[in-house]
């Protein structure tokens, strides 16, 4: 007959080797009947006190459980020769109370790493989104700055003409206070990584021309620049180009330009 649950409580008891003698001989005669079920329930509890040592370093036996512990054992050795079976003088309810405290410790240092897991996915999820937003902000800001240039009746049309009979026309239009949007269609891209740069040619004779945006069209050819500039600036410039250049650009031209449009 099957009784396991008048042994539920001892297994962990049982790992300590804290069980009465006749609680051990009731349980090992249980175990001689091959219950897989308890078998199991020792191999966990012995796993369980194994991990105390690892997970609960600080928690230490009080001096009044060494004091039992020592007691028990002198009280062995003592009783040994008379072949009295021994018995433990801690009581069952307090191994009971330490197995309690080592699953409580299992559990919060398991639970600990858990939300610490979370609150670092967390974390990331908001990082992730803020900076979404905030990229959302910038091109909402780029769109309506956009807008409101083209739709502006102080804005100026500029064409940007090519020396080279392939190249299409690209066009800018000039808002001496918002900036400049320059847009092309069926632009062949450069070569690797390189990028077309703009140049604000200034009005001043033998000043250098002043580097400006980088781009590359789309896979279509297709490109929207938009340079906000300081209106002091705008009105310094005389001319737009744009030339072929290294990827992130440079700071003074290094080929030819491939469009110019002067601004009137
Ligand atoms: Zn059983």
């Amino acid at each position: 007959m099957k009784n396991c649950d008048q042994f539920r409580d001892m297994f962990e008891a049982y790992t300590l080797g804290a069980l009465d003698a006749p609680e051990r001989a009731a349980l090992e005669a249980h175990l001689a009947i091959s219950c897989p079920d308890c078998a199991k329930s020792i191999e966990e509890a012995r796993w369980l006190v194994s991990q105390l040592h690892y997970l609960a370093p600080e928690a230490t036996p009080s001096d009044m459980l060494k004091g039992r512990l020592m007691q028990s054992v002198r009280e062995e050795t003592r009783s040994a020769p008379r072949f009295v079976p021994p018995k433990s003088n801690i009581p069952f309810w307090m191994w009971a109370g330490v197995a309690a405290l080592f699953l409580a410790t299992i559990y919060s240092a398991w639970n600990a790493q858990r939300l610490t897991r979370e609150i670092q996915r967390a974390d990331q999820i908001a990082a992730a989104i803020l900076q979404h937003r905030h990229e959302l902000e910038t091109q909402l800001e780029d769109a309506k700055r956009e807008a409101a240039i083209l739709v502006d009746p102080a804005s100026v049309k500029i064409a940007l003409a090519s020396p080279a009979p392939q190249a299409p026309p690209l066009e800018a239009i000039w808002h001496s206070k918002l900036g400049i949007v320059v847009s092309g269609q069926k632009v062949p891209a450069p070569a690797g990584d390189r990028v077309l740069q703009l140049w604000l040619i200034p009005k001043t004779p033998g000043r250098k021309p002043i580097p400006s945006l980088t781009l590359r069209p789309d896979a279509d050819g297709k490109f929207v620049l938009l340079v906000s500039n300081p209106p002091e600036l705008m009105a310094a410039t005389k001319a737009l180009a744009i030339t072929e250049e290294p990827p992130g650009g440079s700071p003074a031209p290094t080929t030819p330009p491939l469009w110019v449009g002067g601004v009137s």
